[in-house]
């Protein structure tokens, strides 16, 4: 739950200083060098003894403004923005890491971060072991390995939603001392603090909600000092970072993070009891509907749903196919967490990299389908589903 009794003003007023000409937006300040006032500062900034920026590689007032509003609404103490989700979640791990090391991880986790586990990783001598949510918790400290330093997780995942308890498992990786990495990319900081529960690092794929409007590809990784500190180093000498205008389109986003999300929520828990009344759905999974495996777990950990639905509709994957060719209003791509409620079927897209024994193992069958529910009228989008779940065209 998320107890940070600023949210809404943070969000909306954590902004860089006004400059000299009084503006009330903050400018976006496209320029990839800054000025040194003299000799002596210069050599001051390349010794990290003042801050400041210096080449927006390094840092820029707008990536400087998002990290330090998205720090305030996460509780980390400081981050860096990346070009992209996936850059995020690399730096976390690649930063940290070294030939030898081993990563614990769920199975359930984003396509590419399964491909970074899963091959490019063991190019670099970094191993991995998978546990599932369903798993026992015995069963997760018994993959701890001696050379296990770190642990990572996505919840809710994408797209199965499963939960995973982060009380639980900050006191684990507290006890055995290995950094918890979470990215939470589906609960956004409006409706999870994995940091509150003793995340060390928590990682976003700013494209998604924090956007909100589909526009921008943009990342972030959030932790501790301490850790910052190392992924800092590594973004800085390789590169991945954020543009200027992608940090200052995000920032403004954030501002209305609180009410979007409060209406995908509403509107995504609508379209989670329809779909479940529904004679011809097989099966809906939505984290605060009661049928949802997690969901006291749920409930305990985020404020409210999220935006996504998922559910399988009787007659499997033709079915699904004919469902999503049906689809009058609602957009069939493969973002999520836009206004535009967007239809998706992993098992064709995000995650065919998959062979189908790996999907099936994180809950994505032939016709699952995924729902980012936007910001229409309920109205409107319940309409679609239904004329498209009866194949009308
Ligand atoms: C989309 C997504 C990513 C990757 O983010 P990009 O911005 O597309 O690189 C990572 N994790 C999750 C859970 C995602 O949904």
């Amino acid at each position: 739950m998320n107890e940070h009794s600023n949210f809404e003003t943070d969000a909306v007023r954590a902004q860089q200083e006004r400059t000299l000409y009084r503006e009330h937006s903050v400018p976006l300040y496209l320029t990839s060098s800054f000025v040194f006032e003299d000799a002596e500062q210069a050599r001051a900034l390349f010794a990290d003894e003042v801050s400041g920026n210096i080449y927006t590689r390094f840092s820029n007032p707008n990536t400087n403004e998002l990290i330090n509003k998205l720090c305030l609404l996460e509780g980390t103490e400081d981050g860096i923005a990346t070009a992209s989700g996936m850059a995020a979640m690399y730096i976390s791990m690649a930063s940290l890491l070294k030939s030898g090391d081993h990563v614990l991880a769920s199975r359930s986790v984003f396509g590419s971060t399964h491909q970074i586990l899963t091959v490019i990783f063991p190019k670099f001598g970094i191993s991995h072991t998978y546990a599932d949510i369903a798993d026992a918790r015995e069963s997760w400290e018994q993959k701890i390995q001696p050379n296990t330093r770190m642990i990572f997780v996505e919840t809710p995942s994408n797209p199965a939603l499963d939960i995973i308890d982060l009380e639980w498992l900050g006191a684990l990786a507290r006890k055995k001392g290995i950094i918890l990495n979470v990215d939470n990319c589906f609960a956004t900081p409006y409706l999870q603090n994995p940091s509150k529960w003793g995340a060390h690092l928590v990682t976003h794929s700013a494209t998604k909600f924090i956007d909100g409007q589909g526009r921008v590809i943009g990342g972030a990784v959030l932790g501790t000092k301490e850790l910052i500190k190392e992924v800092r180093f590594f973004a800085r000498h390789t590169g991945p970072s954020m543009s200027p205008f992608n940090a200052w389109i995000l920032s403004k986003s954030l501002e209305t993070l609180a009410v979007r999300m409060d209406r995908h929520c509403e509107n995504a828990l609508g379209l989670a009891k329809h779909l479940e009344a529904h004679p011809d759905v097989l099966l809906v999974k939505y984290p605060f509907l009661p049928s949802h495996p997690q969901h006291a777990l749920a409930k305990k950990q985020m404020k409210r749903g999220g935006g996504v639905v998922t559910f399988e509709i009787k007659g499997g994957i033709d079915k699904g196919r004919t469902f999503l060719n049906s689809l009058k209003m609602i957009s069939h791509s493969a973002n999520l967490g836009d206004t535009r409620t967007i239809a998706t079927h992993p098992a064709s897209t995000t995650h065919s990299k998959l062979s189908d024994a790996e999907r099936l193992a994180v809950g994505i069958t032939p016709g699952l389908i995924r729902i980012s529910v936007g910001l229409e009228d309920i109205e409107d989008i319940l309409q679609d589903v239904d004329q498209a779940i009866a194949g009308s065209r």
